[in-house]
């Protein structure tokens, strides 16, 4: 998993301590915050892919939300309450479970050093096809491998047996009656409470996914889906690419209204900063960035609407969201600052739950929309324009640090082959799989994008030409051992690279452009090597 036993266990004593506190003197108040606590952990497990214990989660926050409408004067009936207590403690058990049965092997994995230092390998993940005819998905266990994913085939009974987590467990439909199959998902839901469940070979119709996914499946593909489509969805539950905090700028004159909302804010898992004068937003914008910025209405001489208006006027950040705040339900007023660059709208006294939601699902959309500004949507790596950036970036570092850098260009061999045997499909999961390998592979203080088509831009602060050549080496032999599946058979396809060490004073363009050169000897020399 990839958030530590620790931190699982501070999320959940925390949440638990919310709801001690609320059942001792159960109060409006007291149940308001263990609400915004079950959110809190419900997200929480969300981001940190433990898929089972969120779907226990959700199931109580649900419950827990539930119970706002209903809540009459300031009891709570016993009956709900020994109910949720019960809820509560199974799912704690589920916790408590989880944590002492992962505890050892993030003990163990400390103990072994970084075996190649320019290489940043996160542990290998192992997942489990569940099925009664391995050698269907035999082309799949043997490329999962390259990826650093350990993939066996097991049957239903083995796989509940197993003593090891599993980051995804595949379960095959094939040949099992539908009952047979709800069983099986929900034993298996029963047992990995961390595990992605993904349906395999289901039928398509309404009946049979709502079955799978309601007895505890993530996921399901139809009968007959190619398995490249597989791979690349397991591929992408096995990452474990960790996204920044979100971040929200406060501009709210009270001190106890800014204070309320940062503390609910920081429940959520977001950071936050809050300004009193609203002539300090265009200076807090540029130094914290945020991803979204909560907007007071009335402060003293100005409206939050000026205030918007004023940052729209910066084209950086013209997309900013804005979330106003006011006690004010006023209708004009809500249309108006709508109107002039607002994105919503919430009223004081704010739920927040309700708060927290409202600003997670902007900035989700947010951060949607820079990212399809940003990265290549094939591959999830930098596109063309951000690698360039990126470069002159890493450039500027190592100019002041006095350190080395390295530029490889990558170029995968007669790729125009790939596309005319196999189909443009297979060859953009060709590409794919370069592009995850390299992600595997490199440090987190390299870069890589993609530059062109089936072309790579590589970018290696603090290494040498020899280190560089040696590392980009050993990606290429393991890239040529993949076996990429197709119908009947499957192939595999090489890469050829060029590298070029940065010399002080040196341009970008100039780095590149002798990388270009090295690839093309590369390419001249028969390609399948790094020049
Ligand atoms: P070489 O070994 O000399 O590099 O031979 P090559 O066939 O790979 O030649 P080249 O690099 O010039 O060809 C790139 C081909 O990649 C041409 C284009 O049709 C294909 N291509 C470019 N972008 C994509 C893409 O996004 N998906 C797929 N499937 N093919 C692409
Ligand atoms: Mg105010
Ligand atoms: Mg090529
Ligand atoms: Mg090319």
């Amino acid at each position: 998993m990839s958030c530590s036993p620790e931190e699982l266990k501070r999320k959940s004593d925390d949440f638990r301590a919310k709801w001690d506190f609320f059942a001792r003197a159960p109060g409006f108040d007291g149940f308001v915050e263990f609400a915004v606590a079950a959110s809190s952990i419900t997200e929480f497990l969300d981001a940190k892919g433990l898929s089972g214990l969120h779907q226990s989660a959700h199931a109580l926050e649900q419950k827990v939300l539930s119970l706002f409408d209903h809540w009459s004067a300031d009891v709570m009936p016993a009956a709900t309450l020994a109910d949720l207590e019960d809820q509560i403690a199974g799912f704690g058990e589920r916790v408590q479970a989880f944590i002492l049965g992962n505890s050892s092997s993030v003990a163990e994995r400390r103990l072994h050093p970084e075996a190649d230092l320019l290489s940043d390998l996160a542990p290998r993940k192992r997942i489990w096809f569940v099925t009664d005819t391995p050698q269907d998905w035999r082309d799949l266990t043997g490329q999962a491998g390259y990826f650093n994913i350990q993939a066996d085939t097991c049957n239903l009974a083995q796989c509940l047996g197993s003593d090891q987590e599993s980051a995804v467990v595949l379960v095959d439909a094939q040949g099992l009656e539908p009952a047979a199959l709800v069983a099986g998902v929900q034993a298996l839901r029963g047992r990995f409470s961390a595990s992605h469940i993904v349906g395999l070979n289901l039928a398509a119709d309404f009946e049979s996914l709502n079955g799978a996914l309601g007895a505890g499946c993530d996921f399901c593909f139809p009968r007959a889906t190619p398995h490249p489509v597989i791979m690349d969805r397991i591929v992408k539950l096995c990452g474990n690419e960790e996204e920044a905090p979100y971040r929200v700028l406060v501009v709210e004159d009270s001190k106890t209204a800014s204070a309320l909302i940062r503390r609910t804010l920081s429940e959520g898992g977001i950071d936050s900063l809050a300004i009193a004068r609203p002539q300090e937003v265009l200076t807090s914008l540029g130094s914290f960035q945020p991803d979204l910025i909560l907007m007071d209405m009335y402060m003293p001489g100005c409206t939050g609407v000026e205030v918007t208006r004023v940052i729209r006027q910066h084209a950086e950040f013209l997309s900013t969201p804005v979330v106003y705040l006011s006690a004010d339900t006023h209708v004009a007023l809500q249309v108006d600052a709508l109107r002039l660059g607002g994105d919503h709208f919430l009223t004081k006294p704010f739920n927040p739950v309700i708060l927290n939601a409202v600003v997670k699902s902007k900035i989700e959309r947010y951060r949607a929309l820079r990212r399809t500004m940003y990265l290549d949507s094939l591959t999830g790596l930098l596109n063309h324009t951000t690698s360039k950036q990126r470069l002159d970036a890493a450039l500027a570092t190592a100019a002041t640090e006095g350190a080395p850098l390295c530029v490889a260009m990558l170029d995968i061999d007669h790729f125009k082959k790939v596309n005319d045997t196999y189909g443009h499909p297979l060859g953009d999961h060709v590409i794919r799989s370069m592009a995850w390998l390299l992600k595997q592979r490199l440090r987190k203080t390299d870069a890589v994008g993609r530059y062109g088509g089936e072309e790579f831009l590589v970018i290696l602060p603090g290494s040498n030409a020899v280190q560089a050549r040696h590392l980009l080496n050993t990606i290429r032999m393991d890239f040529g051992q993949i076996r990429h599946p197709v119908p009947g058979t499957t192939f595999a396809c090489t890469f050829s690279g060029g590298v070029a060490q940065w010399a002080p004073g040196g341009s970008a363009e100039d780095l590149i452009k002798q990388a270009d050169e090295a690839l093309y000897q590369a390419k001249r020399a028969g390609r399948n090597q790094v020049l």
